[in-house]
């Protein structure tokens, strides 16, 4: 299988690579891609040797060029590049693991040109969920969740689901939360938490900003406007359970009584290495789970005073239209002043819903629209944010 890794360089990307690189004979890499950290690319490129490599700006792919003399990989830069390496007529799979909203358009990009599209970008689909879904239909894309949540939903749903969950006999899908690094902390020690605290999750090793989508739990709220796309669940039929030791991934209720669960050690090269060899299974390098180290199983639900991004993606979820991009567009702006210290951490909500109720509903036919929303979310979230900057 030729594959291109869209964020290459970050924490999703290199576990895809540590998941290749145990399967040589399975995998070949065509393109990677980085944005700044240009020395991790560069070691990449070294390994894997792939016929081109991207990165953000002229500069960078010109220190790029210099660090792979002789080495034969081709190096690109811009945007425009990315969507470039994510449609190759050569490519079988695109790993779509660039943060944010600059995922959107080669993770777009792949599912036009019918790639097998293992999708850890979930903002992508947030942000332009019809359209999206409506390019891998017409596309004839494979789109295969990365998001151990929704991984484990597609692993305990019919293998033949086709989207209809009162037909497969689906009653409710069940996402999973570890609760993030201030489940239990109290609102007086929310008010001073630092981006340090912030982005040092319990269970999981991930970026920056889904560190701290994961502890303001925007990050499940994403996760549920994700889940109505990928299975077609209204927002009434997805459930969030906080569940602190992060093994059951989430879980599939049917009619019957029956539910089904994908449990494993919380680690995300068990969903790409499930993605990778989708109908199959290979090695992931991931540690068998030890049920007598965990021995319980704990379940809470999620406090709303606590964590009110929660209900703000729900919110948006119900308004349909341009609401999730403008959500989207509004907490990626939020998070990023937050780790500059720029916002206290309980403001984040604060300037999502000050975005949400600013900007006006609009339906989003396409992708013009879905950028025009993303445009006025940020706006909106910047001038919210002015109200609130320390
Ligand atoms: P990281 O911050 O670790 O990595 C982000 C990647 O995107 C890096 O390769 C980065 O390049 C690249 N990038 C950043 N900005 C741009 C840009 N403007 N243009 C092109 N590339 C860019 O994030 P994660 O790997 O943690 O997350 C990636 C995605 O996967 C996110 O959407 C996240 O929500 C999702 N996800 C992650 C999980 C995890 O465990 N980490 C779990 C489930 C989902 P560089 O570093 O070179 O600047
Ligand atoms: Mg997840």
């Amino acid at each position: 299988m030729k594959l291109t890794v869209l964020g290459a360089t970050g924490s999703i990307g290199v576990s895809t690579l540590d998941v290749v690189a145990r399967h040589p004979d399975r995998f070949q890499v065509v393109a990677l891609t980085g944005h700044s950290r240009v020395e991790v690319l560069a070691e990449q490129c070294r390994r894997f040797r792939p016929v081109y490599a991207v990165v953000g700006s002229a500069a960078d792919a010109q220190r790029l060029v210099g660090m792979l003399t002789g080495l034969g990989t081709e190096v690109l830069h811009g945007a425009e590049a990315l969507s470039q390496v994510a449609s190759l007529p050569e490519v079988d799979a695109v790993m779509a693991a660039i943060v944010g909203a600059a995922g959107l358009e080669p993770t777009l990009a792949a599912a036009r040109a019918g790639k097998r599209v293992l999708l850890a970008n979930k903002e992508a689909l947030v942000m332009a969920g019809a359209v999206f879904m409506a390019e891998v239909r017409r596309a004839g894309a494979l789109l295969l969740p990365i998001d151990s949540e929704h991984n484990a939903v597609f692993q305990s749903m019919p293998h033949d689901y086709a989207g209809d969950m009162p037909r497969s006999g689906v009653r409710r899908v069940l996402l999973t939360a570890s609760g993030g690094p201030f489940r239990t902390a109290s609102l007086d020690m929310l008010t001073t938490v630092t981006p340090e605290q912030a982005v040092a999750h319990p269970k999981w090793s991930m970026g920056r900003k889904i560190s701290v989508d994961s502890a303001t739990m925007m990050n499940k709220g994403l996760e549920v406007i994700e889940a109505h796309w990928l299975f077609n669940a209204p927002a009434d039929k997805i459930e969030v359970v906080i569940h602190p030791q992060s093994v059951i991934h989430s879980l599939v209720d049917y009619e019957d009584g029956s539910v089904l669960a994908q449990l494993g050690n919380p680690d995300m090269r068990t969903p790409i290495a499930h993605a990778l060899a989708w109908p199959g299974r290979i090695d992931s390098g991931v540690a068998s789970l030890d049920l007598f180290a965990v021995a319980q199983l704990n379940f809470e639900r999620p406090d709303p005073v606590r964590f009110p991004c929660l209900d703000l993606a729900y919110r948006a979820l119900r308004a349909e239209g341009n609401a999730a991009a403008v959500l989207n567009a509004a907490n990626e702006v939020a998070v990023a002043a937050f780790l500059d210290r720029r916002l206290p951490f309980l403001r984040i909500a604060d300037v999502i819903a000050a975005a949400l109720d600013a900007v006006p509903h609009a339906a989003l036919p396409d992708l013009a629209a879905v950028l025009e929303a993303d445009r006025c979310g940020r706006e909106a979230a910047m001038r919210a944010l002015a109200r609130y900057t320390t």
